[in-house]
This record gives C-alpha cells, structure tokens and sequence, in this order.
C-alpha cells in the first residue's frame, strides 16, 4: 500500500457484524472482502431487538425502506411477574422511540436482517467456504490464511467471527466462560397465541431462575421466543443445537398461562448455552482489529450483541474512511478508544442482569420490582439514545 492510496479492508466473519461492517466501509468508499466460513450466508432462525441506536445507522446506510416493510415496531416492551403475568413496568417503544430518540425500535427475522445487508452489498464482496486459520502482520500489510490452502492479502483485518474468534488468539489468550444459563429458542404462529399478540410488544416474564421472552417478527406472522433456564449437563464450546420442546414445558411449569401457551404452540426449539468474555484492554494491534462478539462477546439480556456491533461498525468505517498505511494504526487505536468503554459497559450491564431478572421470589425481588415499576423514560437515554457518529465527531484525530 503506498501511502496515500485509501487501505484494503480483509473482514473475516460474515455475520451481523462483519456484514455492517462491510455495507458501512462500502458506503466510504473503501474496497473491502468479507470472508466468511459457511458454504452458504445464512443466519439462525430466530429474532432480534435494534435499538434506535443502531437503526439510525441502519437507516444512514440506506436501509429504512427495506427494516420498515419488514420489521415490526414494538408499542412497548413489558416486564411482568411469572406466576400471574402481572405487569412490573411496561416501557413506551413504538412512536415514542421515534420521538424521543429519532429513530425506531425494530423486532426481526434474523434472516431477514441478514438478507437485507447481503442485498445491499456489491455483488462478489463476500468469499464463502473460507475458513481463516490465522494472519500475519507485517509494518506494510496482513496474510490470512485459510483451511484450503488459500491466501489473500490486506492492508488491515477485521475480525468479525464471532465468539470463537480465531483473530482474537492474535491478542489475547482468553476462553467464553459459561455463564450456567442456557436458551431455548424457537418462532410461533402468531395466530395461535392471539393473547401475547393482541397488541405487538416485547414481552419478558421474570421469575425464580429463569426468565421468558417473547415479540413479534417478520411482519407480525410469527413470534420469537427465547426461554433463559439453568444449564443442565456439560457443555463444550459448540453450544447450540436441538432442544427438545417437553423440557422447555417442563422448565416452565407452574408459570402463567401466557408463557405456557408460547411453549405449547411450539414444534420445535433450538438450544443454545450462554457464554460471554470478560472485557479486555485491547483489541487492536497496528493492522488487525475485533468487531463484533469477537471483541465484546456478552450475555443477551440487554438485548445489545447486534447493536453494538452495528455501533462497531459505522464507527470503524468512519475511523478508516480517511487512513492511508502511515495513519492506519492511529486509525484503528482511535476506533478501539472510542468503542471499548461504551461496549464493556454494555458487557457488564448484560452480565448484571442475568442476576437481578432471576431472583427468587421475596424482599430483593420486589424492591427490583418496585424500582423497575418506578416510570424513568430517561432509563434508557444512554443506550437508545447514543449517536456513534456524533461521537466519531467528537473524538477527532489530534
Ligand atoms: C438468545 C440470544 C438472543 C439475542 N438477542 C439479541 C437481540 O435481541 N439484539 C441484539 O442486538 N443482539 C442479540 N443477541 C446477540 C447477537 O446475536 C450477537 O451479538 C450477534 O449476532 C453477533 O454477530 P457477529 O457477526 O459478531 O458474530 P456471529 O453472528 O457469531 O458471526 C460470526 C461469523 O463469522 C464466521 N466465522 C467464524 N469463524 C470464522 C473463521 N475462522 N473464518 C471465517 N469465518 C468465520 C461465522 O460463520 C459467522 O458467520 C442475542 C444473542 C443470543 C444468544
């Protein structure tokens, strides 16, 4: 790379993170390769919560019309008591996120959302059936290897595998930790549990161990379920497969009717043991960077992994927009500075919560109760309401 020539962009990972990051890179005007493992794109059939923080940027990048006709918009998202489905708090989403934020909250199809970024990218921008095995740095670019032999060259890598990364090995030597909860996932025929559909919200029951989530996706003909219950038996590092629907009604009986109806409108659910990392001081070197689950892995119970790797994005792409191989380190020191403290916040926010959603029922859970149940619309102000770029503005090179 000479240097003023704008840099080339290897991203390995073609999921959520990876693919931003490409549609965001592609809108500045920088040349980019995704590689990506899997024969074919694809995401896991189930749903996903943005945020106003992340669809602003969605939106920026030119996405409104295809979210709008395919997401539904929550009116609000409700926590309610297990046992009664009693309403804890209930949180106005739906024109007042608009209002309050400038911008929607989405429930989706994880496919559709996959779909729609795969769509947008310039055709041939993704290499499938690439599994990176390692890279090499050197002061004028990377190496990647890959399984079948192949190599290709960059002026800097992005990780964006995911929680297993093998780019991550490159700076730090660190494993997931088990965080002892697991999920049940699976999607519904809206028309078969009308009660939880009768207005479209994200619905969260809190109880004993466990809790149950549950909103509308792909345009409101299904819900998406995802039941949080201890991990039973071992599991090793590839945590997600089958589950079977009589232990998810097992694991729920005695709750409410809302939640059993879900359950019992099931065909099948997937399974999937939760694991996350601790925050680390470091995700870049001079040529190599982490986007994604690869850089901030963490427990689903803010509902955030996806928006803020969409938030990861749109801020490394700014950060790249204008390096050439001499500011390229600089570059990517500014992305990490400006990301790692929002996203360890997030971390360990979303690790506080597997604790204080699963008390058992007595004075700690009703003084979390009363202090959920206590109306605060600015509770959310440091989540939804965060502009990256803004901030990217803020944290200007010196
Ligand atoms: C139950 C549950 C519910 C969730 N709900 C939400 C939600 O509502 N909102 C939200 O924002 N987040 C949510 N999340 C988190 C969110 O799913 C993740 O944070 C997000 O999908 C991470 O995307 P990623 O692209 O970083 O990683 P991944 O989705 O893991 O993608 C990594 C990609 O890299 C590829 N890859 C891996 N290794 C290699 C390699 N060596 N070479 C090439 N390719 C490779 C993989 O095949 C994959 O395509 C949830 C998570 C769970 C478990």
């Amino acid at each position: 790379m000479r240097n003023d020539t704008p840099p080339r962009i290897a991203v390995v990972g073609g999921g959520l993170a990876g693919l931003t990051l490409a549609l965001a890179l592609h809108r500045a005007g920088l040349e980019c390769r995704v590689y990506e493992q899997a024969p074919q794109l694809g995401e896991v059939g189930a749903g996903i919560q943005l945020a106003p923080s992340a669809t602003r940027l969605l939106h920026r990048l030119g996405l409104e019309p295809a979210l709008r006709s395919l997401a539904v918009e929550p009116a609000a998202m409700e926590f309610r008591r297990w046992a009664d489905s009693s309403v804890i708090s209930r949180g106005l989403l739906g024109v007042h996120c608009e209002q309050r934020y400038g911008a929607p909250y989405y429930a989706l199809h994880r496919a559709d959302l996959h779909r729609v970024l795969v769509e947008a990218l310039p055709r041939g921008t993704v290499r499938l059936g690439a599994r990176c095995t390692g890279v090499e740095e050197d002061p004028d670019g990377v190496v990647l290897r890959f399984a079948d032999g192949s190599e290709a060259g960059a002026d800097a890598v992005v990780g964006a595998d995911g929680i297993h990364s093998v780019l991550r090995r490159a700076l730090v030597a660190d494993r997931p930790r088990a965080s002892g909860q697991s999920v049940y996932r699976g999607l519904v025929e809206s028309r078969r549990v009308p009660a939880v559909v009768a207005e479209p919200r994200v619905l969260l029951w809190l109880g004993p161990g466990r809790h149950f989530v549950c909103y509308p996706v792909s345009d409101g003909r299904l819900v998406n379920f995802v039941a949080t219950v201890p991990t039973t038996g071992a599991t090793d590092e590839s945590w997600s497969g089958q589950g079977r629907v009589e232990d998810v009604v097992a694991a729920y009986d005695g709750w409410c009717a809302d939640v059993t109806s879900v359950i019992g409108a099931a065909d099948e659910v997937s399974l999937w043991a939760l694991h996350d990392r601790a925050p680390i001081e470091r995700w870049s070197t001079g040529r190599l960077t982490l986007l994604g689950d690869s850089a901030h892995p963490m427990l689903p119970f803010l509902g955030q992994g996806a928006n803020q790797a969409v938030e990861d994005a749109v801020a490394l792409a700014g950060c790249l927009r204008d390096a050439t191989s001499g500011t390229l380190p600089a570059a990517l020191e500014r992305y990490e500075s400006m990301r790692r403290p929002r996203t360890t916040q997030v971390q360990e926010r979303s690790r506080g919560n597997s604790t204080a959603f699963h008390l058992p029922d007595g004075d700690a859970q009703r003084e979390r109760d009363a202090r959920m149940g206590t109306p605060a619309p600015e509770r959310q102000d440091w989540l939804y309401g965060y502009d990256v770029e803004r901030s990217l503005a803020a944290h200007q090179p010196a």
